[in-house]
Order: structure tokens, then C-alpha cells, then sequence
């Protein structure tokens, strides 16, 4: 198959075209290796891998486009938000909201396209006809229809991250529907944070509002200033991206993760991290994603983490993703470590070799409240 522009749908010479603008990354934002989010489409989370911040890549847009309507998106994103970014108080103009709104669109989607093709075929990722939609849409500068934008301070420590998030429109009484009718996208980049909604099926489209009260800025209807609304913080930030934030005009409807993207396999890209929101709530760990994939086909692991309050944690992978079996001092998670029957080894990630136990079959493991086997 020739390759074509995601965008355009010309065959053709495809150039690389990153998540985030160049400009992203000359602004002074820090230039630390962070985890690049595309999507919290699995339970574990989806990380792309730690790499130096701005510098993902995607090959699926050609150079009419790339160097065309996304780069005028680009420069407009770039006057309109770099103070913000820098946590400079500012306004959007309504003339700008369009815009912004459709940079945030535009954005979510070419993160998207980090998913390989196999994923995407097999319902990973965003419908084809999305694409083609913003890209009919280029010479406006506004987002697709039946869609809504807001913009809000981020205090955590992500520098960059660009994540969607399938939902479904529950209604009191009915059962969900076996496909998405719509998605959330979210946009951190330094201490901003932009969030879109977008209703695939626009009949099912409802007016939301965020629980941080953040600045709607489309519709637009007036100025928007930043910062206002509450702030996002890394305890909330993988459930305001998963859709937990919006808040529905009717009483009836609400937006829910749609289920089974939700359980989809993570990212499969070589040396590639996976996220684990840990147990004390406010920070996240990382691990292989090698390991999801061996648990995927009936190998588990064991392996320990801890998080930045100095916590320890006893992960176990199953079936479905990790688990954590328990949290305590770094003497007590290690004691129920090396209880555990099985052989340690290393593999190769991102971070340098990694130690896991690989467990025997039908190894018990210890439960959430700590208890080793074989205790005697
Ligand atoms: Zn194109
Ligand atoms: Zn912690």
C-alpha cells in the first residue's frame, strides 16, 4: 500500500512531522527526557516512551500539509500561548479561540498517529474520516463540529503531553453503546493545559462544563483569561485526560471512557514505558511496556518501583495489566520480593536494564495487604 497523508489522503512523499510544533521546543520549557503521552486508551496508561521532550515524530503527513495549514496553526499557537506555557497571564482573543481550538485538534490527532498502522486498524486511535474532516476545515481555522475547548493552568510535571481518550454518551437507564460517540483530547504543555471535546455522533452533542470551572474557549463567545478555574495537578491529570472532568447540563447524561479501547493492548514501540499511577495518589512510575506484552500472552512478572514520596511498591503483572500487591518501606517490598518464587533477569528499556522476576506458573503472590507466601 502507497504511502498517504492522514490529513489530505495524497499518496506521496511523506515528511516527518512532529507532535509539537519546533517552536515548542525553543521557548525555554525544560529540556529533560519526559514521558510522551498519546492517548489514555489503556487501563496502565500509553506512554510513548521516554524521550527528550519535543522530539516525537510522526511519518504520516505530507509536506503540503505540514508546511502548509498546520504551519499557520503552528505560528498562530505559537504568538497566542508561548507566554502562557511560561506561566505569563494572558488572554485569548475570541478571534484566536478558532484557532487554538483547532491547533489543539490538530495536534491530538497527529499524536494519534505515534499508534502503528496495525493498531489503528484494529479500532486504535481516531476514524480516518476525522482527519479528512480538520483537513476540509483548514482554510477556517476552527475545530471540527459539534465540539467544545477550554483552557486551564497545569501545575504538574509533565513538560509535554497530548493524550485522547474515547468516550461514550451514557444516558440514565440505557446500556452504553458498543462504539465511541466521541473523544477527549487533552493538551499539557508546561503550565497550560487545553482540553477538547469532540461528539462523533453530533445529535448525541451536550453542553459540558469542567469541574475546575476552567475558560471555554469554543464556542468562542468571549475573551478567555488565563489563568482562571482551579488548577491541574499530576493527582488529577491522568483522570481529567481520561474524561473524568466534564460535568453534563443534564442531569441524565454523562461521558464515560469507552470500554473496550480502554482495554486495549499499550504501546508496542521497542523500549517503550508504560505508565502506573501509584498508590499514594499523587505520582506516577514507569515500567516496560515488554512486559505488559509478555503478560498478554501468559508470562508475568514481579518487579518493584518507587515513587517520588519515597513509598516502594510490589508490582505484579496479570493478564490485563499491572498490579500493584503492595506499598511500604523499601526494606519490607524487598523482603516480599525476593520471597516470591521465580528468577530475576533484566531487560533492556529505556531507562537501562530493568530487573524483574519472572514468576513461575501459579506462583501466589503476596495480596494488598502484604502478607508474603510462604511466610514461615
Ligand atoms: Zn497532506
Ligand atoms: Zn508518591
Amino acid at each position: 500500500m502507497p504511502a498517504v497523508c492522514a490529513f489530505c489522503g495524497r499518496a506521496g512523499k511523506l515528511t516527518g512531522e512532529h507532535v509539537f510544533g519546533d517552536w515548542v521546543g525553543r521557548i525555554g520549557l525544560g529540556r529533560d527526557p519526559v514521558p510522551h503521552g498519546a492517548g489514555r486508551l489503556n487501563r496502565v496508561g500509553r506512554e510513548l516512551g521516554v524521550r527528550s521532550p519535543f522530539g516525537q515524530k510522526v511519518r504520516d503527513v505530507c509536506g503540503e500539509c505540514n508546511h502548509g495549514w498546520m504551519s499557520r496553526l503552528e505560528s498562530i499557537a505559537q504568538r497566542v500561548l508561548t507566554p502562557m506555557i511560561l506561566g505569563q497571564p494572558g488572554t485569548i482573543a475570541v478571534a484566536d479561540q478558532g484557532p487554538i481550538a483547532a491547533w489543539v485538534q490538530k495536534t491530538a490527532l497527529t499524536a494519534m498517529l505515534v499508534s502503528s498502522e496495525e493498531e489503528r486498524q484494529n479500532g486504535y486511535g481516531l476514524p480516518a474520516s476525522e482527519y479528512r474532516a480538520l483537513h476540509d476545515l483548514r482554510d477556517d481555522q476552527n475545530p471540527l463540529a459539534a465540539s467544545q475547548f477550554w483552557v486551564g493552568r497545569y501545575q504538574g510535571t509533565r513538560l509535554a503531553a497530548a493524550r485522547v481518550t474515547p468516550l461514550v454518551v451514557h444516558v440514565d437507564g440505557l446500556s452504553d453503546p458498543d462504539q465511541p460517540q466521541g473523544y477527549a483530547m487533552t493538551i499539557a504543555l508546561g503550565q497550560l493545559v487545553l482540553q477538547g471535546l469532540r461528539f462523533t455522533t453530533p445529535s448525541l452533542e451536550v453542553q459540558m462544563d469542567t469541574g475546575l470551572e476552567l475558560p471555554q474557549i469554543w464556542p468562542a463567545t468571549e475573551p478567555a483569561v488565563w489563568p482562571d478555574g482551579l488548577p491541574l495537578d499530576d493527582a488529577t491529570f491522568l483522570g481529567f485526560a481520561g474524561g473524568k472532568d466534564f460535568r453534563s447540563s443534564d442531569q441524565r447524561i454523562q461521558l464515560r471512557a469507552w470500554r473496550p479501547a480502554t482495554e486495549l493492548a499499550p504501546s508496542r514501540l521497542a523500549g517503550g514505558m508504560v505508565e502506573l499511577p501509584t498508590a499514594c495518589g499523587k505520582h506516577s512510575t514507569f515500567y516496560p511496556a515488554a512486559l505488559v506484552h509478555e503478560a498478554m500472552r501468559g508470562r508475568f512478572s514481579a518487579f518493584t518501583l518507587s515513587c517520588a514520596c519515597s513509598t516502594h511498591y510490589l508490582i505484579v503483572t496479570e493478564p490485563d495489566g499491572a498490579r500493584c500487591k503492595a506499598a511500604a518501606t523499601a526494606e519490607l517490598i524487598s523482603e516480599l520480593y525476593q520471597a516470591l518464587p521465580g528468577y530475576e533477569d533484566e531487560i533492556p528499556s529505556e531507562d537501562g536494564a530493568f530487573k524483574r522476576k519472572r514468576l513461575t506458573p501459579s506462583s501466589p503472590v503476596p495480596t494488598r495487604d502484604g502478607a508474603p507466601p510462604n511466610a514461615s
